[in-house]
């Protein structure tokens, strides 16, 4: 097994993508029902006003490090950790596996009609894939007997939720003994990049470490989160002993 490095309170996995891509596959075998988030600094940074966020991270099977602030904090607190596993890019990693391991794959989450643009996209992608559902993110109390009747009857071997954050690891954690799908991941903004929806930033800034920059120049309304960054660099500098 790998490190886990613990960050504001939260235990993140140590791993290249590649070990997480393995361990997503073990967790696949074993269909326990596992929860695997993607750690960046917000979700850290949120984790530490919110007890049940931070409960449900540290009770997740894998806690990647999404993200160059996450990665920035191990090394900052003197551990390894090798490299940043985004999300986004993780999505892709298991729809390029899925259709020669024989992944099924739900799609939950984000506007209507995006969910169902990003299975276009992902079998476009990746032949032979199966994404066997598509549901919009938006929904009332009411509906949510039917989500989850719908999720659970997919037979997906992995759900990805875009609900953004906390909502979706909430959602997940208090419906994942229900649904019964092996592997349930947190994904934010996913679907929409893969829709087309929303970009991700050109390679060279991916690359700078300045994703959130082009994130919040692009979606003015996300400006406002940028504060949790330097928060973040303050709160984990003070908590270096
Ligand atoms: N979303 C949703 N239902 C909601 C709130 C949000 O499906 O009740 C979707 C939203 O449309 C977007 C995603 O959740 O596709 C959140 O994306 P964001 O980039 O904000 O992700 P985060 O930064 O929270 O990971």
């Amino acid at each position: 097994m790998n490190e886990r490095v613990n960050i504001l309170g939260v235990e993140v996995d140590a791993v290249t993508m590649a070990q997480a891509v393995k361990k997503i596959e073990s967790l696949i075998a074993e269909k326990k029902s596992s929860i695997v988030a993607t750690a960046n600094a917000e979700m850290l940074m949120m984790s530490t006003h919110d007890e049940e966020l931070k409960k449900i991270l540290n009770s997740a099977a894998l806690v990647v490090p999404d993200g160059a602030g996450t990665v920035w904090a191990a090394h900052h607190l003197g551990f390894d950790m090798p490299e940043r596993v985004a999300g986004a890019d993780l999505v892709q990693e298991i729809m390029k596996i899925a259709p020669s391991k024989d992944i099924k794959i739900f799609l939950f989450g984000s506007a209507p009609g995006v969910a169902d643009k990003a299975k276009l996209k992902a079998e476009e992608l990746y032949p032979g894939i199966k994404i066997v559902g598509t549901r919009n993110g938006y929904f009332s109390a009411d509906d949510e007997a039917e989500i989850l009747a719908q999720i659970k009857n997919s037979r997906a071997d992995v759900l990805l939720a875009a609900l953004g954050v906390p909502k979706q690891e909430k959602w997940l954690f208090a419906h994942k003994d229900e649904l019964k799908i092996p592997v349930s991941i947190g994904v934010g903004g996913t679907l929409d990049v893969m829709a087309g929806v929303v970009k991700r930033a050109p390679l060279w800034m991916q690359k700078a470490k300045l994703e959130w920059l082009y994130r919040a120049m692009l979606q003015p309304s996300r400006a406002g989160r940028l504060t949790a960054l330097p928060k973040f660099v303050l709160k984990v500098h003070a908590s270096k002993k």
